[in-house]
């Protein structure tokens, strides 16, 4: 068999994992700060990170994921400031967005979701490790940092030359460059405006707040230990987030924090990386109101390998769409069908070996995106031929059920039938539909009346024009012998 192999960005190569513990993947993967919703750039971090863990699953292992909430940190107050409000009052309606979200794209729930807020505690306890090893100063501000040249790992994950590295100098926000390395704050002395959005704590050494990197290193051995067996985030987070983690970790165990560091690269726009400064960005909520379905999303992300830059296009995601809808057809023609070809099983048997062997591969979705299709396009020649063999096609839908636990690119659809008297049924009861959603599909229905009414009068030519309207914005219309059928792929 095949090993399992993923790039470690520690290594710098590509190397065969395995747990720790032969059973449990520990696996922690940086969340979203919480002060606007997470967008696409964002989603397709979170993404990465979604098939990473399905992945793991088909290799037989459990998967214990812990994913932070950031609720605490300098952008989080600057707003909380500006808008007159606590913290935890910007953090809390969009930690709610951000789940719902998160679900909308069939991200599955980690074990874990801890918050910076309520962990304070436990970082404090770090910070008192860090200051009794002589690794942490307080500074002339009331501030405790972290010495740098006192941990000889430093700069081990993102290359740092030992000459970039300055002792004594001190940055005290979250983000710095490279070229700038120097002694990073673990907790910050408490300002006004700290206190005026709740956003300060008491501690031995001196009320404040925690940084940025402190939150992750204090939540991810609480819950997973002292060595994790992966850690993941978005390329940007390799300097300074994860260095710093690093040394706090490492410095106050002595143990290995992380045995894989694994990287999603960015999402861009226009040849830019997509990010709220830019002011570039697209949310779940714009991809809802323009009829993009989570699977043609996943679908869209997934065909480009996560060590890999892409750029969000209207034509890449229109492709998508067209492609869940075949893996729809498909899913439904295999449980409609009633049996199949001895030929079908042997494709579903290769297609189930290229699947596993690209995922093996540093989690090559674009190979097994390409292999699920393969095996949909042999399957349906093969279904075309009518056979009557029940195993073969058990094999088939085995094999389907297991491509789609990874990708999850299935659409499902929404069905409302539209006659000259009823409407079944009402559009307001199709779940989890947002506002805008129902918007549309009302309008949708008004429409195929106004069709039916055409109809009546012959006027055929405007009743294919409103059909022609109605499909341009992402619904199928078919006449079925009870009415109108308005279809929605989600
Ligand atoms: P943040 O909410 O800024 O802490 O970011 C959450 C996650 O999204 C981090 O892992 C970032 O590395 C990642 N991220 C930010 N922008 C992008 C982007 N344009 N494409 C992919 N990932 C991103
Ligand atoms: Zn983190």
């Amino acid at each position: 068999m095949p090993e399992f192999r993923l790039y470690n960005t520690l290594s710098r190569t590509v190397q065969p994992f395995v747990p720790a513990d032969g059973e449990t993947v520990r696996f922690y993967s940086c969340g979203p700060t919480v002060y606007d919703p997470a967008h696409i750039g964002n989603f397709r971090t979170f993404l990465f990170n979604d098939l990473l863990r399905r992945a793991l699953r088909l290799e037989g292992w459990n998967v214990a994921q812990v994913q932070n909430l950031t609720d605490v940190d300098d952008k989080i107050i600057r707003r909380a400031e500006s808008t007159g409000k606590t913290i935890i009052e910007v953090t809390e309606p969009i930690t709610e967005i951000f789940h719902k979200d998160r679900r909308y794209l069939r991200i599955e729930d980690a074990e874990e979701y801890p918050k910076a807020t309520t962990h304070i505690p436990e970082m404090i306890a770090l910070v008192e490790t860090l200051l009794e090893k002589g690794v942490a100063y307080k500074a002339e501000d009331g501030s405790i940092y972290f010495a740098i040249d006192r941990f000889p790992g430093y700069g081990k994950l993102s290359r740092l030359d030992a000459r970039e590295v300055k002792s004594g100098a001190r940055v005290a926000q979250d983000d710095y460059t490279k070229e700038n390395a120097q002694d990073f704050a673990l907790w910050k002395a408490a300002k006004p405006e700290d206190e005026a959005t709740g956003a300060a704590w008491d501690a031995p050494f001196g009320r404040g707040r925690p940084g940025w990197h402190l939150e992750c290193s204090a939540m991810a051995m609480k819950y997973l230990g002292e060595t994790l067996d992966i850690h993941c985030g978005g390329i940007d987070l390799v300097f300074p987030h994860h260095e710093d983690e690093i040394a706090q970790s490492e410095a106050a165990t002595g143990q290995i924090f992380s045995r894989f560091w694994c990287h999603g690269e960015f999402l861009q726009i226009d040849g830019t990386k997509m990010s709220k400064r830019l002011g570039n960005i697209t949310t779940v909520k714009d991809l809802r109101e323009r009829g993009v379905s989570a699977a043609a999303l996943r679908h869209f992300i997934y065909s480009t390998h996560y060590r890999k830059q892409m750029n969000l296009s209207g034509t890449g995601l229109e492709a998508s769409l067209e492609a869940v809808r075949r893996v729809g057809e498909f899913a439904h023609r295999l449980e409609t069908a009633r049996g199949g070809t001895p030929e079908l099983a042997v494709a579903a048997r290769e297609g189930e070996q290229a699947f596993r062997t690209a995922l093996r591969e540093d989690l090559n979705a674009p190979e097994a995106v390409a292999a699920l299709f393969t095996f949909l396009q042999k399957a349906n020649a093969e279904l075309d031929r009518k056979g009557g063999d029940a195993s073969s096609l058990a094999e088939a839908r085995r094999v389907f059920a297991l491509m789609d636990s990874v990708l999850d690119v299935q659409p499902r659809a929404q069905r409302v039938v539209v006659g000259p008297d009823r409407v079944e049924p009402d559009p307001a009861s199709l779940p989890d539909l947002e506002p805008p959603e129902l918007e549309q599909v009302r309008w949708a229905v008004g429409r195929l009346r106004d069709r039916l009414a055409a109809r009546a009068q012959r006027d055929f030519a405007a009743s294919d024009a409103i059909r022609a309207e109605v499909e341009e914005r992402g619904f199928v219309v078919k006449d079925t012998p009870g009415g109108t059928q308005l279809e929605r792929w989600r």
